[in-house]
């Protein structure tokens, strides 16, 4: 796979999605950091986004609940390039009724190279990094050159 950079501006896009279960400790971590995430674009699933904007103030731009198609909403974005990091508390212990989203949600974020964080230590990771507040250049796959090969 050929691939090309894609630069991420110092204002990140950042989706935020937690499983039922879960919901608490991204309210937790999310209040915690609130300073810092305040200066970036928040979006959500559903059920997540609305209960982070009523609990925290912030503003967040909530797409679908989760198993109404929220994964797959953000799986576009991701695809799109509108998306630049995820926090993504999904719960390891419980099964839910979109599983395959889920995944499909996971594998489009690791084919689009961004950074994920799926508990309190990797989003905790995450948020201190400095490339939270700076430009940063991630590899992408390059579209245009898979689309070429495919057509030869
Ligand atoms: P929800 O969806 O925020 O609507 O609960 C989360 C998910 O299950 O993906």
């Amino acid at each position: 796979m050929q691939v090309t950079t894609r630069t991420m501006q110092a204002s990140k896009h950042i989706a935020l999605v937690a499983h039922d279960n879960c919901k608490t400790h991204l309210l937790r971590w999310v209040s915690e950091h609130k300073d810092k995430l305040r200066a970036h674009t928040l979006y959500a699933t559903g059920t997540t986004g609305h209960m982070l904007s009523r609990e925290t103030g912030l503003e967040v731009n909530c797409l679908l609940s989760g198993p109404m198609g929220g994964d797959q909403q953000l799986g576009a974005l991701i695809s799109e390039g509108k998306i630049d990091m995820m926090i993504f508390f999904w719960d390891p212990l419980n099964a839910v009724p979109h599983d395959p989203d889920v995944k499909a949600l996971l594998r489009i974020s690791a084919v689009w190279n961004i950074p994920v964080a799926t508990n309190r230590a990797s989003a905790n990771f995450m948020i201190s990094s400095p490339k939270l507040e700076e430009e940063v250049d991630i590899e992408i796959p390059d579209y245009n050159a898979y689309l070429s090969e495919r057509l030869d």
